[in-house]
């Protein structure tokens, strides 16, 4: 990016995204990782996580320095037992598969239960599942499939869990903080997240909202010290500290990331905010002759996922790279096996900027010389 920030520069990617002045300007200071300031904020923080998952009473929020991916790993192999623990991992995209290799890695026993990635687990299937195989001791589910955009169905997954008696760990990565996910409701072992997406926080810090009695009875089966969460609880319960260099910018950033989460009125107020905008721009996708690879029924308001035309004259890159100089940017490379590229609708962007975006792209394919009619994708 060469380019001022002039116009607003966006970043409509799947994470890091862009995020508000007040949370950059939180990164301004240095803390002492071991002075009671950052002690303090780290407790607040932590609280006002599991809050957000309505989890204070039995889970407790334990951060984790690093991206998304490992928090994932870190609870997983804090969780799931060495020895009689089984993960029955739901998969229908590239998040889902990134968990199975997950447990390949660091051995945890498990079996994969995939769908088409536009096709979300049914609940039927995955009881007989459990039903067929006593040995499984856990559930994993991706809340929203980042590869698609496609939602998962939480509700009915944990429920399913649930009544065979099977603990359930979600990977709520890119729904944590806009998605309702209400552990009063659910009954989850363990929901995982990140700083860096629906939080609009900055990337390197990922947590995991775990039951308190599950983290005292991981002692000693985590596969690696660094992503053992509950020793790191425990050194949290006798010191509030973090046991390993903390990213202190970072959390700083969160926390008032937190505040403007709360400030523009929680995860129903953003929710609808990345409603809104996605429907600003499936609309007008389509209105161009775009086709998005989702149905609508099953679109979650946060990345929309798009058929690459057949048109030869359609140029992604030369897409990319004009929107990147008016400030806008893509997320280049599929991750679904069908060609297609994504667009966010997350972090601090809104119905104007999804406008903006539209009317850029409608440029571009004048400039390219699309027909409407080349926008449809190879049959
Ligand atoms: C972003 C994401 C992750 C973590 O990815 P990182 O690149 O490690 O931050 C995991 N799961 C899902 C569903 C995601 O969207």
């Amino acid at each position: 990016m060469t380019e001022p920030a002039d116009p607003k520069q966006i970043l409509l990617t799947p994470g890091p995204l862009t995020t508000a002045p007040t949370t950059r300007e939180a990164m301004l200071r240095d803390w002492g990782s071991r002075d009671g300031a950052f002690i303090e904020m780290t407790a607040r923080v932590r609280a006002r996580l599991a809050a957000l998952a309505n989890g204070s009473e039995i889970h407790v929020c334990v951060p984790v320095q690093g991206s998304g991916t490992f928090a994932v790993e870190a609870t997983i192999g804090t969780l799931v037992p060495r020895d009689r623990g089984r993960a029955l991992v739901l998969v229908n995209g590239a998040y889902g598969k990134r968990i199975v290799r997950i447990c390949q890695i660091i051995g945890r026993s498990h079996i994969v239960h995939e769908t088409a990635e536009d096709t979300p687990p049914a609940a039927g299937d995955v009881a007989a599942r459990l039903a067929d195989d006593a040995t499984i001791t856990h559930v994993v589910l991706v809340h929203c499939e980042t590869t698609s955009g496609l939602l998962n169905p939480l509700a009915e997954i944990a429920a399913v869990t649930r009544t065979a008696g099977r603990k359930l760990i979600v990977d709520a990565m890119s729904s944590f903080g806009a998605l309702p996910l209400d552990l009063s409701d659910i009954t989850a072992e363990a929901v995982v997240a990140s700083a860096n997406k629906c939080l609009e926080g900055a990337p390197g810090l990922g947590f995991a909202i775990i039951e308190k009695q599950a983290l005292a009875a991981a002692a000693g089966n985590a596969h690696a010290l660094s992503l053992d969460l509950a020793d790191q609880h425990a050194y949290f319960e006798r010191t509030g500290q973090w046991r390993f260099t903390p990213p202190t910018h970072v959390l700083a950033a969160l926390d008032a990331a937190l505040d403007a989460h709360e400030a523009e009125g929680g995860v129903a107020a953003r929710g609808a905010r990345y409603t809104a905008n996605c429907r600003v721009l499936v609309d007008g996708l389509r209105a161009l002759g775009f086709e998005t690879f989702l149905p609508d029924a099953l679109q979650a308001p946060i990345i929309v996922t798009v058929r690459m035309p057949v048109d030869p004259k359609f140029d992604f890159q030369a897409l990319y790279d004009r929107l990147n100089r008016q400030g806008i940017v893509l997320y280049p490379g599929a991750v679904t096996q069908e060609k297609s590229f994504r667009i966010g609708c997350i972090g601090q962007v809104f119905e104007d900027d999804m406008r903006r975006t539209l009317a850029a792209i409608a440029d571009a394919l004048a400039e390219m010389g699309v027909a409407r009619d080349g926008l449809r994708p190879a049959a």
